[in-house]
């Protein structure tokens, strides 16, 4: 029997052009506004696509890819403002858990939890982080794991970041879809990872940065790390491999 395919989800344009050209046999399909690009990197199956930007973009997408498309697992490229001290442009953050920041039903709610769930924080599945993260130190900078956060705001000003700062002391980054792929893979209990490269620190220059760094250097960095994880995958021979 195949393996179910891997999804691998891009916020932006540039970055699924990086990828496009490592896919054999691909044919593509169109659903919902998107191009679903179904095929083959070193010998496994994918698809990609491009998910845009902001929670209920990614969400659908999510949902698209689970339902329509029965993916094995999913992971999600792209960049972020840096927020902890010393996650600096260039760095790669990997989520272990995500939370989403513009999450406020309170008083009914705590904040940040998501009503109904019991929960504000969501785990990335542990065995791809790892595996991800096992890919980037052979192919990226500074790799770190941990807390991000995700909302619909392009965070852009010192205010704005100390605040994110201060309400989440343990927040490296902050971006505007991971949380929402989040929870629907949690919903679908389908293993997921998001990794970014840090394109700005989330503070007056965010802007500037952010659309420097994206030409200069975010897609090779993407395509770098996805293709040493899919290059291994392959050569493994690991039977319980979620993919297979
Ligand atoms: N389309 C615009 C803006 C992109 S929005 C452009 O191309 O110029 C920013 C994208 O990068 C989102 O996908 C978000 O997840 C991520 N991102 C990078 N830095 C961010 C920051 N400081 N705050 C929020 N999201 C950020």
């Amino acid at each position: 029997m195949p393996h179910r395919p891997a999804a691998i989800v891009s916020a932006m344009h540039e970055e699924l052009r990086a990828l496009l050209p490592l896919l054999n046999d691909r044919h593509t399909v169109r659903l919902a506004g998107r191009d679903f690009h179904h095929g083959v990197i070193h010998d496994q199956p994918v698809v990609l696509v491009l998910a845009g930007i902001g929670k209920v973009a990614a969400a659908t997408t999510a949902v698209l890819l689970m339902h329509a498309y029965d993916v094995g697992q999913l992971v999600f490229t792209g960049v972020a403002g840096g927020l902890a001290p010393g996650v600096e442009v260039g760095d790669v953050v990997l989520a272990r858990q995500l939370l989403q920041h513009d999450m406020d039903a309170s008083p009914l709610f705590p904040r940040f939890e998501v009503p109904l769930t019991g929960r504000s924080h969501f785990d990335a599945d542990a065995a791809l982080t790892d595996a991800l993260a096992a890919a980037a130190s052979r192919s990226a900078g500074r790799v770190h794991q941990g807390l991000i956060v995700s909302g619909d705001r392009f965070v852009a000003s010192a205010v704005d970041s100390n605040a994110l700062r201060a309400l989440l002391p343990d927040a490296l980054a902050v971006e505007m879809e991971g949380a929402a792929v989040a929870q629907v893979c949690a919903d679908f209990g389908r293993p997921f990872a998001v990794v970014r490269t840090i394109s700005d620190r989330a503070d007056d220059t965010a802007h500037v940065d952010f659309a420097r760094f994206i030409e200069e250097v975010a897609s090779a960095t993407t395509r770098s790390i996805i293709e040493a994880w899919l290059l291994h995958q392959a050569n493994s021979v690991d039977a319980s491999s979620p993919v297979r």
